[in-house]
């Protein structure tokens, strides 16, 4: 019998934006299941039994009750301390591929997709289990399981005999299954995050009579902005408040609440959030502060407010935030308690941080861009970000995503989300502790190179995510993104009236990797016609001095009609007062006339007189944005130039590296923990080497010898120069310590070299003798597990100078052929293997394949923790790659790896 699996312990979002807790059956459960069984209709009994069945024997309570978990499995929902849900599988006796299911769901809880919840949860069990079928019986009459099998996303056959149907279908996982998965659920989070986005009615529990306090000034930023649903102060203490009747209690006011603020000192949280789940409020916004965030009773308080949530199926924002608002028409809610109200606009935005929300908001405010939504998450008790990225791609509102981070919650489900949403709906976010420096124990070279921030950064650049620095660059990426399309290419056409600005602005686009490309002569002179002979016609387009609305207009149209570049940064620098508004209209006229799809932006290098006012777009044209400095406008274009390329590129394929070759590796590991201590450790230099000749890796020749005697001897029948290397545990890096030798031959060189080696170190327990590899590229390339992301590769140049250079790519397991080539390609001295200055070129393709061949490896081998192959050698094109250091370290894993449970979707906790 298997352990009772905890980890199946979760908390799920349900199709109608409610939710329920799902957990393995117990023994104890026997009185849960009677009640369950007593309420269900006759016809759902029916539907179960097959008969009309009247009570469960003792003895049927007892076998339900008592599977275990492996061959018989049950999963129960429950939901206010009742069961209201029962799924189970039976694998059948003789043909051990295939299960039996059965489902009952409470007839007033049925329709919501329980059942569905249970069935993709119990799939990923059975998985698990090796469980390759499953199969129920289903009467015809029974619509609600047809339904539910028919929607899952599998593969159904199904077959009928003497009245009932057979279903059966593979448990495998499919993209078309992942897919159905993935869309329910974000059917489901969207749904039960709507009475927090679009409340019918509001109250504010702790609203005050004092305008300054933080229940006055969001009781007053609601009024004042005209919520379009009705307000409830709600306060013990007052009878009016704002001149609106104020209530005792939320169970005091006379009508449905979908959405409570909760501003009330912390002691009295919990026993508030509880009024409320019992008025049938569907969300609360706790606003209080004194949970997680100031330590362990915080966090019980919190994880106390946390049951009271998930037990009603409330959804909660905080707490310890300053709230949410929703600019959309149709609601108008100004729920925080900040004193700014954002334009509307079509940018979401997420902020972990409630002070710089606030100056968030603060900031969108002055410089005019329009917000859909803004949450301020704050502890992320329960609504988590992910949460509102599920929720906002499909928000018709919501055209960007912008999220202020300071920690994740899933980096896994967020990587996948943020992968799908982002080919939509770009992701802008500021990551805050980005210079923090690694803590990790540097026992290799890539331990020593990943810091904190590296798998952050890794995460970000495979899922297409805008990664900026500063808020002013959040804003800057996201008022480009709002409005503009994103770039098609790199080729830039800058237009200016100065030359300093315009050699700033091309400065600053080719540092970043854009393009200004020579104009054509035809295009050249269609823009001379009609400048004065002192304006340049080329790239940038100096219009001087005299350049005024009429020369902008003519010129900028030309560029955005030429079919020669993919985007258009216009700058003015005002030569006289109102200039710029003149200009500021004639960029508007340009963009009202152009249809097409080339990026237009702008630089007004002035303060006080507002250009933007008149590039906010009306008339049904395009807004453009505009930024006092070419850099900056430079950074932003480029980041959406960037953005536009991770959405078209091919995301390339992952390379497995076959049952055969994985068996065998999992032998070796095997074999090699016995012997290992729990915290694991080191492999032995003959068995890495045997690792990694399994893989595909080429590996020099080499023999363990002990004395020099051996070593004359081996390096004899060897024949050729050879390297002596000590093995001993102290030496991490054997080079530093004189523990090594190289390009050595005959009797005399090889003795001395075996002396040398040994006496580097106190603890030599004998000597590598390793073919020499003459020549070649010195790379590294590595592997360590990130206890966030998971196993994270890196990629970089230099051999022993690896640390000093930190020229170096990282990326997160898994690689595909195109993350392989994009590592390689990433990294500044990549040159050096296309052969500059007349050095060989590396066998790059070769190298491409070690990376893979590493990825490989890993997903083999769950209980690799680290690893270094430094160097890998890189010989000429034709002549592959070859591993001349390796260290692997390898730790025992659970027996039986459940994939991250909280990563399936629709799991809420
Ligand atoms: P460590 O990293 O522990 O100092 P290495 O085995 O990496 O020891 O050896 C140090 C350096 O010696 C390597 O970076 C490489 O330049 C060179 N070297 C090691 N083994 C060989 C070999 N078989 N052929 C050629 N050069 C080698
Ligand atoms: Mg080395």
């Amino acid at each position: 019998m298997a352990d009772y699996p905890s980890e199946f312990e979760l908390d799920v979002a349900l199709r109608d934006g409610g939710g329920a807790r799902v957990r393995p059956i117990k023994p104890e459960d026997g009185p849960l299941l009677v009640e369950f069984f007593e309420r269900l209709g006759t016809e759902s009994r029916y539907f179960r039994f097959f008969r009309i069945k009247e009570t469960l024997e003792p003895k049927e309570v007892d076998f339900f009750t008592h599977v275990d978990y492996s061959d018989r499995m049950a999963l129960v929902a429950i939901h206010d301390g009742k069961m209201i849900g029962l799924a189970s599988y039976d694998r059948e006796r003789d043909h051990t591929g295939t299960a039996e299911v059965a489902f009952a769901v409470a007839d007033e809880h049925q329709g919501r997709g329980i059942g569905t919840q249970l069935l993709q949860l119990l799939t990923t069990h059975a998985r698990a289990h090796g469980v390759e079928r499953f199969e129920a019986f289903v009467l015809p009459e029974n619509r609600q399981m047809m339904r539910l099998f028919r929607n899952s996303g599998y593969e159904l056959t199904r077959t009928i005999d003497e009245g009932v149907f057979t279903v059966d279908f593979p448990v495998a996982l499919s993209e078309g299954l992942l897919q159905a998965e993935w869309e329910r659920e974000k059917r489901a989070v969207a749904a039960s995050l709507l009475p927090l986005f679009f409340p019918r009615s509001v109250a504010v529990i702790g609203a005050s009579t004092d305008p300054t306090s933080i229940g006055g000034r969001l009781f007053h930023n609601i009024i004042s902005e005209g919520f379009t649903g009705p307000l409830y102060p709600v306060n013990p203490k007052a009878k009016v408040i704002g001149s609106v009747r104020a209530y005792a209690t939320i169970g005091d006011v006379p009508d449905d609440v979908d959405l409570a603020y909760i501003v009330v000192p912390q002691r009295f949280v919990v026993d508030v959030a509880r009024q409320c789940a019992a008025a049938g409020v569907r969300g609360i916004v706790v606003i209080s502060a004194g949970f997680s965030e100031i330590g362990e009773e915080g966090a019980r308080l919190e994880a106390e407010l946390l049951d009271i949530v998930r037990d009603s199926g409330m959804r909660m924002v905080g707490p310890n935030c300053m709230g949410l608002l929703n600019t959309a028409p149709s609601v108008q809610l100004n729920g925080t308690f900040a004193p700014v109200y954002p334009p509307a606009g079509n940018v979401a935005m997420s902020s972990q941080s409630g002070a710089l929300g606030i100056a968030i908001l603060d900031y969108a405010n002055r410089n005019n861009i329009g917000i859909s939504q803004f949450v301020s998450v704050g502890n992320k008790a329960d609504v988590s970000g992910n949460d509102l990225i599920l929720a906002w791609e499909d928000d018709p509102a919501t055209d960007v995503i912008t999220l202020y981070l300071e920690s994740f919650g899933n980096p896994m489900k967020f990587s996948r989300l943020a992968r799908r949403v982002g080919r939509r709906k770009p992701i802008v976010a500021v990551k805050s502790g980005r210079s923090e420096s690694g803590s990790r124990a540097a026992s290799s070279h890539t331990g020593a190179l990943a810091s904190s921030d590296v798998a952050v950064q890794a995460l970000f650049r495979q899922s297409g995510v805008i990664r900026v620095d500063t808020i002013d660059q959040l804003f800057d990426a996201a008022s480009l993104l709002a409005s503009q399309p994103i770039p098609v290419g790199e080729r830039v056409g800058v237009i200016t009236n100065a030359g300093g600005p315009g050699i700033l602005a091309a400065d600053a686009l080719e540092a970043n990797g854009l393009i200004l490309p020579e104009l054509s002569a035809g295009l050249r002179e269609q823009i001379g016609s009609a400048l004065p002979a002192e304006a340049s016609t080329r790239n940038p387009v100096d219009l001087i001095a005299s350049g005024g609305p009429t020369e902008y207009e003519h010129v900028i149209s030309l560029l955005l009609e030429s079919g020669e570049v993919d985007a258009v940064m216009v700058i003015y620098i005002p030569v006289f007062a109102g200039a710029a508004q003149k200009v500021a209209e004639a960029l508007h006229r340009s963009q009202l006339a152009y249809e097409g799809d080339v990026t237009l932006l702008s630089v007004f290098m002035q303060t006080g007189e507002d250009a933007a006012h008149y590039l906010a777009g009306k008339d049904g044209s395009r807004a453009i944005p505009t930024y006092m400095f070419p850099e900056s406008a430079a950074l932003a274009l480029t980041r959406a130039v960037r953005h536009g390329q991770w959405r078209h590129r091919d995301p390339g394929k992952e390379v497995a590296l076959g049952a055969a070759v994985e068996a065998e590796l999992r032998m070796l590991v095997e074999d090699a923990l016995e012997t290992m201590p729990p915290e694991g450790g080191w492999l032995d230099p003959d068995l890495v080497g045997a690792v990694l000749e399994k893989v595909g890796l080429r590996v020099p020749r080499s023999f363990v010898v002990t004395s020099a005697k051996d070593a004359v001897r081996v390096a004899d029948e060897m024949g050729g120069p050879v390297v002596l290397k000590v093995i001993s545990e102290s030496a991490l890096h054997k080079s530093d310590v004189g523990g090594v030798a190289l390009d050595i031959q005959g009797e005399s060189q090889v003795k001395e070299a075996y002396k040398q080696v040994t006496r580097a170190v106190d603890d030599a327990e004998g000597v590598l003798l390793q073919e020499f590899v003459k020549g070649g590229h010195e790379v590294l390339i590595g592997m360590t597990q990130d206890p966030n992301f998971g196993p994270l590769v890196v990629f970089g140049l230099g051999g022993i100078y690896v640390e000093l250079l930190q020229d170096v790519a990282f990326r997160i397991h898994p690689l595909t052929d195109v993350d392989a080539s994009e590592m390689i390609n990433e990294i500044k001295g990549s040159r050096l293997l296309d052969g500059y200055r007349n050095q060989p070129k590396g066998d790059v393709a070769a190298l491409e394949e070690a990376l893979l061949e590493v990825s490989g490896l890993i997903d083999a081998v769950p209980e690799l923790v680290e690893m270094d192959l430094n160097p890998v050698k890189v010989l000429e094109p034709g002549s592959g790659v070859v591993v001349v250091d390796a260290r692997i370290k390898i730790r025992a894993v659970e027996a039986e790896k459940h994939p991250s449970m909280r990563d399936l979707p629709g799991v809420t906790s």
